[in-house]
């Protein structure tokens, strides 16, 4: 049973002071994007899990053990169901790690799909959607894919009307950043940052007309000031793609992934082309808004 998850951008990522539950309220509009990790699931005696490397992803950052993401969602389904079960896991990466592009939450909401269909359970939506919530803030939204508007810390996700048809130039970087240590660093920053985070109201709006020069005028990440305050070698990264890109350009989620927004394939091909020739070694072109975590039937 092999179950493909896609990464997620945020168009806008809101972020407000810090709960105290430790938690921070998010305001964000996610987009399901077209780099996809593949998880399989076949049956064994205890938890097992493989992970590839599907071009040049580094996956040396991945635990092979129970810290892996995709096993904790199996433990959960199988205990939300009072089962004692495991399984094996291979999981193929072409999601950057530690990226800010929420693979390791594509990796849960494929794993409780597949194991839901490799163990025949028949898990509600709404239940899904619940355990999802539980594994983290992002891993609702891997479930859902497309677009979506997300609140609370951003696993209540709502599906918004989102005609357009979306490119991305999508430049990834060598060494991760921690997505704990860039929300420490914005509450270092904003101590006095609203309860209540900036609306996304704006990116809504365009996305119901399909004006694409409106949403790129409206995306905006609160996590891009305290990623570059830690990593400050990201700020001349996002300046040298805004050198080569006619468009807006944001840090994807907490980083260090550098995103920029494109009206076409062509356009986003040729800020590549640009990019690779100055000296950056890996830029993907992808489209969004894509599925969620669904069924994939694979040749071989
Ligand atoms: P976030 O969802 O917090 O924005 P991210 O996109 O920046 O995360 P991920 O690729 O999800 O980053 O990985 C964050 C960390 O989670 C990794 O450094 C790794 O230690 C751990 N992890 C656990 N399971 C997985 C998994 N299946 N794939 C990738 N990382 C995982």
């Amino acid at each position: 049973m092999t179950v493909r998850a896609a990464a997620k951008v945020n168009l806008v990522l809101g972020v407000g002071r810090v709960r105290a539950d430790g938690m921070h309220p998010l305001d964000t509009v996610y987009q399901a994007v077209s780099l996809y990790d593949d998880v399989r699931a076949s049956p064994s005696e205890q938890w097992e899990v493989a992970v590839r490397s599907v071009g040049d992803v580094d996956c040396s950052g991945v635990p092979l053990d129970e810290g892996n993401l995709a096993v904790r969602a199996g433990q959960l389904l199988a205990a939300h169901h009072g089962l004692d079960r495991a399984a094996r896991l291979d999981i193929d990466k072409g999601i950057p790690v530690a990226g800010g592009l929420a693979g390791g939450s594509a990796d849960a909401a494929a794993a409780l799909v597949a194991l839901d269909r490799l163990w025949q359970l028949r898990t509600s939506d709404e239940d899904l959607l619940d355990l999802a919530a539980r594994l983290g803030s992002d891993v609702p939204f891997a479930l859902l894919g497309g677009t979506a508007h997300g609140a609370g810390r951003g696993e209540l996700v709502t599906p918004v009307a989102d005609t357009g048809d979306h490119w991305w130039v999508v430049v990834p970087h060598d060494v991760g950043l921690s997505t704990p240590a860039v929300y420490g660093e914005l509450d270092r920053l904003h101590p006095d940052a609203p309860a209540v985070p900036r609306s996304s109201e704006a990116v809504l709006a365009a996305l119901l007309v399909g004006d694409h020069a409106a949403l790129g005028a409206a995306l905006h990440n609160d996590l891009e000031d305290p990623a570059v305050s830690l990593r400050p070698e990201l700020g001349e990264r996002l300046a040298l793609v805004r050198s080569h890109h006619d468009g807006p350009v944001l840090l994807s989620g907490s980083g260090p992934t550098v995103l920029g927004l494109s009206p076409t394939h062509e356009h986003a091909t040729a800020t590549r082309g640009a990019l690779l020739e100055a000296g950056v070694p890996v830029v993907h072109v992808v489209t969004g808004p894509v599925a969620g975590a669904h069924v994939v039937e694979l040749a071989g």
